[in-house]
């Protein structure tokens, strides 16, 4: 356990900058045997451009996102990531808008440890979702390395490109750099984040995308009457349609 994970007991908000207690990362061992559960990634599902088609998705809706980023990862990177997100979203009138760009560092090289990190962060104003993008280290080559020998022979990939939490869909990471042979079967860290972004919009896995587009408008009618309520904040949904229209909410669920 390392960078942001000061001791056994303490972490950084990588967003206020103040260091915090939390006994739940003396649980961590406990907890990477499974307790919390994030998706392990396949699919969302294809397009069916007539079902997406016979929906209103209503008007525009800006979704306010947090990244997190670690050192390598340029801005430039960041503008092409979001560009592509953007694009995707357009379906459905949502605009991801780059609220916060923090510096912030991994508080382990296996997806569990990342995802039970982000789960400690509050969600503040302005954030709606938070986006860690996960850079390249010289012990994620050796990673990538094994991960390619481990699927070439017994056909397990080891590697996740990414992950969304399944409590509150409010936080997840990609690996937004890498450039493997396994870039070029899921296309790459765009493709990740357009993934794990319709994740963020409460959607889980499957064939299509049918059960998801209308997943979203039930989100973007919740998010118009939270507008028109006053509040700045662009709610979250569980696959399960756990509905949170408040930051509070999503906190709380997460024990923050
Ligand atoms: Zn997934």
């Amino acid at each position: 356990m390392s960078g942001i994970f000061n001791s056994l007991s303490g972490f950084t908000d990588p967003f206020s900058g103040k260091t915090k207690s939390d006994s739940r990362i003396l649980k961590l061992p406990v907890i990477l045997a499974g307790l919390f559960f994030f998706f392990d990634c396949t699919t969302v599902g294809f397009h069916i451009t007539s079902e997406r088609e016979k929906i209103n998705f209503g008007p525009p809706a800006t979704m306010k996102v947090c990244f997190l980023r670690e050192k390598d990862v340029t801005d430039e990177e960041i503008k092409d990531l979001l560009i592509a997100w953007a694009t995707e979203l357009m379906f459905y009138n949502i605009i991801p808008e780059k609220a916060i760009v923090s510096d912030w560092k991994r508080g382990g090289y296996w997806g569990s440890t990342i995802s039970q990190q982000l789960q400690l962060y509050p969600l503040r104003p302005p954030c709606d979702r938070i986006v860690a993008l996960v850079g390249r280290s010289p012990v994620d080559i050796v990673t990538e390395i094994f991960s390619l020998i481990l699927f070439a022979f017994v056909g397990f990939k080891l590697e996740i490109h990414g992950a969304v939490d399944g409590y509150t869909h409010t936080r997840g990471y990609i690996l937004s750099k890498y450039t493997t042979l396994f870039q070029l079967i899921t296309g790459g860290p765009k493709s990740t984040l357009i993934h794990e972004g319709y994740h963020l919009l409460g959607c889980g896995h499957s064939l299509t995308l049918t059960d998801c587009y209308k997943q979203i408008h039930f989100l973007k009618e919740a998010a118009a009457k939270a507008k028109m309520d006053g509040s700045d904040f662009f709610p979250a949904i569980t696959t399960e349609r756990e509905l949170f229209l408040l930051r509070e909410g999503v906190n709380r669920r997460l024990g923050n």
